[in-house]
């Protein structure tokens, strides 16, 4: 068994290793933060403006939220990172004492600000708010994270889309590498990790190089980037493979950036992957669709209104122990605000209910035999959705 990784904010453990067989490089573990351990493979549910959309802290909870992911560009530009500082840091001020990951804004930065510059020091970007210009260099990232307080920070990097030229992913990746290490330098709190991001695209050797510069760093955990974007689930799967291979043995926590329809989460634990997140379970329960086991429901049908049923006959959500899929698909009907926080429950519960089937599918030692039937519960998710990620 490989001995823990333990730094100064983090301690990580994998208490059921993949099996000797090659059969997987799915494992089980328990990563210890500041505000609380967490078993992986983990989903953390993303609390974009310190908030995830329609819940409390004590729906999260509800859900089997165990750790939540907020955005450092949202709550830079508003409320104002020194602003939650002095209110006492980003658990206070959003009531939420679990384990919290801030992403380092570089993703954000591409793709929602306008009049965006880049150059070897940084981003120049236009906030979507007002138009007003702002600068992100990684000494500046870090600073923010910092004063937000969160449990893991993210190193800045310069992501690209997957279906980049080569030349343009070359260029993004060297530099991520450089902004990797200037973040490290720059970061400064004891009480808080820091995750670095593997870049390179979908070009093989790009990738196995990117994960080797950033492994060989004094990271706490590596974060695989750039991927959840354009290209389709095969050229994820294989860009994975290599960047996992080149970390066969590492032992820090591997968390792939914005990934979050159930059958792909199957796929990338299977490939090695311990910590996801991603807005798509509660945006599409926005939108009245509503994850079940096999499928989906569109509870915006009129077929619905007639159905005394629940959601889903063995969930524990707050949705489907009390009301019925009649009362759920005429609150969306008129609009009401109950509709998103009920739906939003329940698919985050569908979720993370999917998680640790599959923790328990690992430490069973019988994942490579489960994996078909859990993609079958997962249902088929069109990859429309999955390109529509962290906004
Ligand atoms: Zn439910």
């Amino acid at each position: 068994m490989t001995a823990p990784f333990v730094s100064s904010a983090l301690r990580y453990e994998v208490t059921t290793p993949p099996p000797t067989d090659g059969s997987t490089r799915a494992r089980v573990g328990q990563l210890a933060l500041p505000h609380g351990t967490i078993e992986t493979p983990q989903f953390m549910p993303v609390g974009t403006n310190a908030t995830v959309k329609a819940l409390t802290p004590d729906d999260l909870r509800d859900t089997g939220a165990s750790i939540i992911l907020a955005n450092t560009y949202h709550l830079y530009l508003r409320p104002g990172h020194e602003r939650i500082e002095r209110l006492g840091g980003l658990h206070r001020f959003m009531g939420w004492n679990g384990p919290i990951l801030t992403d380092s804004g570089g993703y954000q930065v591409v793709s929602l600000g306008d009049l965006r510059v880049v150059d070897d020091d940084g981003v120049t970007f236009r906030s979507h708010l007002d138009g007003s210009v702002h600068r992100f260099t990684p000494e500046h990232a870090t600073a923010v994270q910092e004063a937000l307080g969160s449990d893991v920070a993210v190193a800045f990097d310069q992501p690209v889309y997957p279906s980049s030229p080569r030349d343009v992913v070359a260029d993004a990746t060297a530099r991520t590498h450089r902004w990797a290490e200037r973040s490290l330098a720059a970061h400064g709190r004891v009480d808080q990790a820091m995750f670095g991001i593997v870049q390179g695209g979908l070009d093989r050797e790009l990738r196995a190089e990117s994960a080797s510069f950033i492994a060989a760093l004094p990271f706490d955990g590596v974060c695989i980037g750039g991927l959840a974007g354009d290209e389709t689930a095969e050229q994820r799967e294989e860009a994975l493979d290599v960047a996992i291979g080149v970390l066969a043995d590492d032992p820090r926590p591997r968390y792939l950036m914005g990934l979050g329809s159930p059958a792909d989460l199957v796929e990338a634990v299977h490939r090695g992957i311990d910590l996801f997140d991603s807005v798509l379970p509660a945006r599409v329960a926005r939108n009245g669709q509503l994850w079940v086991p096999g499928g989906r429901l569109n509870l915006r049908n009129r077929v619905f209104l007639d159905d005394p049923n629940p959601v889903q006959e063995d969930c524990p959500c707050l949705l489907c122990r009390q009301f019925s899929r009649a009362y759920l698909a005429h609150l969306f009907r008129a609009k009401e605000l109950l509709a998103y926080r009920l739906a939003t429950c329940h698919n985050l519960t569908f979720t993370l209910d999917f998680m640790a089937r599959i923790r328990a599918s690992i430490r069973a030692g019988a994942f490579p035999a489960d994996r078909s039937a859990l993609r079958s519960r997962a249902g088929r998710i069109s990859g429309g959705e999955v390109a529509e990620q962290s906004a």
